[in-house]
């Protein structure tokens, strides 16, 4: 029989798992997990960790007995022998496979600065670390969050909705500088300052101070000092490429993959957040950390492995909730785009369509504004050219703006 082993028990494995179910796919399914949990999806832990529906599994527990699914967890795959395609996991479990695939993500990055490793400094990407925070934030402690990107964003609006002091410290000279055009990033920063947060932006963390081993403060390097109960590290994530790239798999930031998912060896696939590939609807090499790139390579092994035709590459998207703002946003924006702002930042309801020289939208940003993501992520797919004017003005329909 078709062993596929899955490595890797988050959203992208978890998917393909069931997937591969759904097509009738009848070899045996094993994943592996290093985490003690089943599959949960992660963007609740900085959306909804105050909540307490913030645990929310990706499949009910009975979904992998009954599709015949082993799960293997607390047990992470420590090497890959590819010369006998065996496994073998931290505890000494040797598992063979006739299909690999790699679907171990991205982990924190640190800081390695003096204190870093005090009580009370927090980084976000399990239910664990969400467990931890969701504790501090429920007694009103004062939280700094270092670096201000969607996942530090996120932390911070619920966290103010639940009371706390929060100063969220950002190196560049504005928040969310990586992802973000400059025009999302000034509205946003407006939006949570009216809420009481404190931003910095262009401000060194210099050290973490502490006391009895207890994170109190944080340094910056103007001499700042920003008081705290509890220091929230949010400053992006490294692929969890080690297990790929010791086997020799051809990795860079990332193991690369190719439009279906396929590494360099030819009986091993890898999807998710782990992954480099050249997009198709981008032209260039991305690492993309988000759920529908994790599902779309999640569909793409699945053919794959039963045979069949992998989907067309979907538009990437995102989304972030924080406070009342619900955002989407889909491709990617270049130096050379221009934004067309339609609605208005101040009454949060507006859009930013991030047109090229040819006049066709490559990105587009959209606070409460569902109709024009979705209006948008079509243009960015089918490269339709617009008239900017039309797309600036909220009363002429966006259909119109069709060139
Ligand atoms: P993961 O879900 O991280 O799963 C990888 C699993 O592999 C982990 O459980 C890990 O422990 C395990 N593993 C690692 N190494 C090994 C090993 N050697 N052996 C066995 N197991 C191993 N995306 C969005 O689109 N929208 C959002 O709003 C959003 N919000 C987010 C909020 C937070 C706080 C975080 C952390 C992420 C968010 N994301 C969001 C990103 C999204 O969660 C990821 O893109 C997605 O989880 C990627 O799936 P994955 O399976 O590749 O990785």
């Amino acid at each position: 029989t078709h062993t596929v082993l899955i490595v890797g028990a988050g959203h992208a494995g978890g998917t393909l798992a069931g997937l591969l179910r759904q097509q009738k796919f009848d070899g045996r399914i094993i994943m592996c997990g290093k985490e003690p949990h089943l599959p949960y999806h992660r963007p609740p832990l900085s959306k909804k960790y105050t909540d307490d529906e913030f645990v929310q599994w990706l499949k009910p527990e009975s979904f992998y007995a009954d599709n015949a699914i082993d799960t293997h967890l607390d047990d992470p795959v420590v090497r890959i022998d590819r010369s006998t395609r065996t496994v073998t996991t931290r505890s000494g479990h040797n598992i063979g496979y006739t299909t690999l695939v790699l679907a171990t993500g991205a982990e924190p990055r640190t800081l390695t600065l003096p204190g870093s490793d005090l009580e009370g400094v927090l980084s976000l990407r399990t239910l664990s670390d969400a467990h931890q925070l969701r504790t501090a934030v429920q007694t009103g402690v004062a939280l700094a969050i270092i670096g201000g990107g969607y996942v530090g964003l996120e932390v911070a609006a619920s966290a103010r909705a639940n009371g706390c002091a929060v100063t969220v410290i950002e190196r560049e000279d504005r928040v969310l500088a990586r992802v973000a055009s400059t025009e999302l990033s000034a509205a946003l920063t407006e939006f949570h300052r009216n809420r009481g947060t404190h931003i910095l932006t262009e401000a060194k963390v210099q050290e973490i101070h502490g006391t009895d081993g207890r994170v109190t403060s944080v340094l910056l390097a103007d001499g700042t000092e920003v008081p705290c109960g509890i220091v929230l590290v949010g400053i992006g994530a490294i692929p969890n490429d080690a297990l790929g790239r010791d086997a020799g798999l051809n990795c860079v930031t990332g193991i690369v993959v190719d439009g279906a998912a396929r590494t360099s060896d030819p009986h091993i696939l890898a999807i998710g957040d782990v992954t480099y590939r050249l997009h198709d609807t981008l032209g260039t090499m991305v690492r993309l950390e988000s759920i529908p790139s994790a599902v779309e390579q999640a569909k793409q092994a699945a053919a794959v492995i039963t045979g069949t035709t992998p989907p067309s590459h979907e538009v990437p998207w995102f989304w972030s909730d924080q406070f009342d703002l619900k955002m989407k946003m889909a491709g990617m924006i270049n130096p050379d785009t221009r934004a067309v702002l339609r609605g208005d930042p101040s009454n949060t309801t507006f859009s930013l369509f991030h047109v090229d020289t040819d006049g066709i939208p490559v990105a587009v940003e959209t606070v409460n504004a569902a109709a024009e993501f979705m209006a948008g992520k079509k243009f960015i797919g089918n490269r339709t050219r617009v008239d900017t004017d039309a797309l600036a003005d909220p009363t002429v329909p966006l259909r119109e703006a069709v060139l």
